[in-house]
């Protein structure tokens, strides 16, 4: 098998696999509880807390652990709409946001009456600040832009959001679940009051993730109950899941700068190779501005569900851009805000790699790319759909 759905999800690393073991056996102490065995699995969260808060450049008890991207995504903007009601109702968000994001706005904007601004974005998949700085009003509440857009792996301007929503007195949530893990991030640098981060997408567990809640912002509780997590998350720790998210994250700041350069490279090979020898095809997203492990290719004419099942019949494991939901497919709603047409949406391709990744199993890919597009072509002219 090659499995270039890194975006998708990740294959846990055997450490932080083995990090999980002793707390679903013999340590399975509850860490609020008094004794030794309790203070082991307190003593864990702790770890692995410190390790994630040092990573973002955080303090420790700015770290509430969730149960991965959705969760965190749905408190964030769900909290901050409800901490600031009596300043306004006006969220700024983007129309690629993940579903996680994009479904809250809707049911803010529904049930809750918050009005939204959906910034577009350019050919690339780039937002432009001076549009998202055009739409702040008195009521601004939040910004909500995600780091790194999962399909296309185009970064966002953090930085210049970031700075100004502090300089307009707004809140900055970025929706990190495809950066944290993979590219350095420093909250203060790049003015982020909240951050939304996924263990399974880091080469841990699935299940848990995390929220980085700026001290001060005035973010109310989750969950109500216990005193668990600073009284923000109440419930029983994940602790076997936070633990070995903290081994993964951990490992992934030891070799972030490794990675990322082999990635890139791996990357580029691919989609130098696939532009060269595969007629028809273009590129998604930002050219330089993206994320390490991210190729999107459009095959022109022909459809990426047929493509995805010929590569699975040899054993490759790759992603479309069409969300499948309840048997009907809909054309990616990233690619259409980037003004590309429902048919290039619909022969778009997402191939993720990660460090675990090698040039032999791209080179198979592209093989194999090369049969399948061959044939589909040779059988099925014009557009499938
Ligand atoms: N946000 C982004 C950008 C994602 O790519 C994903 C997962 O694909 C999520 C949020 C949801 O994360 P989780 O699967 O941890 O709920």
């Amino acid at each position: 098998m090659i499995y270039l759905d890194n975006a998708a999800t990740t294959r846990m690393s055997p450490e932080a696999a083995g990090a999980m073991i002793p707390f679903l056996t013999e340590q399975y102490g509850n860490p609020s509880s008094v004794y030794q065995l309790a203070r082991k699995s307190r003593e864990a969260i702790r770890r692995s807390r410190e390790c994630i808060s040092k990573m973002l450049g955080a303090a420790p008890e700015e770290i509430i652990f969730t149960s991965g991207g959705t969760e965190s995504d749905n408190w964030a903007l769900t909290a901050a709409f409800e901490a600031c009601k009596e300043k306004g109702n006006h969220i700024i968000t983007s129309r690629i946001e993940h579903p996680a994001v994009l479904r809250t706005c809707e049911y803010l904007e529904r049930v809750r009456g918050a009005r939204i601004t959906w910034l577009d974005v350019d050919a690339c998949g780039r937002i432009d600040p001076a549009q998202a700085e055009a739409a702040i009003c008195p009521e601004t509440i939040l910004l909500s832009v995600m780091f790194a857009n999962n399909e296309v792996g185009t970064l966002q301007p953090v930085a210049e959001l970031g700075a100004m929503a502090r300089g307009r007195g707004i809140l900055f949530h970025t929706d990190a679940v495809q950066a944290f893990g993979h590219l350095p991030i420093s909250v203060d640098e790049l003015g982020i009051d909240m951050l939304s981060a996924s263990g399974h997408k880091f080469h841990g567990p699935k299940g848990c993730g995390f929220l980085y809640l700026r001290k001060g912002s005035g973010i109310g509780a989750l969950l109500h109950g216990g005193g668990q997590e600073f009284n923000r998350r109440a419930g029983t720790e994940n602790v076997p899941g936070i633990v070995a998210m903290g081994v993964a994250a951990e490992q992934a700041a030891e070799a972030m700068e490794e990675r990322i350069a082999s990635e890139t490279a791996l990357r580029d090979y691919f989609a130098e190779r696939v532009l060269q020898e595969i007629p028809d095809v273009s590129c998604n997203g930002h050219p330089k501005l993206r994320l390490p492990n991210n190729i999107s290719c459009t095959f022109h004419g022909l459809s990426a569900e047929s493509i995805l099942i010929m590569l699975d019949l040899q054993g490759i494991c790759a992603s479309g851009g069409s969300a499948c939901s309840s048997g009907s497919i809909d054309p990616s709603h990233v690619m259409l805000a980037m003004g590309r047409p429902r048919e290039e949406a619909f022969g778009t391709v997402r191939f993720t790699i990660s460090h675990e990744t090698t040039r032999e199993e791209l080179d198979r890919t592209i093989e194999t790319l090369k049969m399948i597009v061959g044939r589909l072509r040779k059988n099925l002219p014009g557009v499938e759909r």
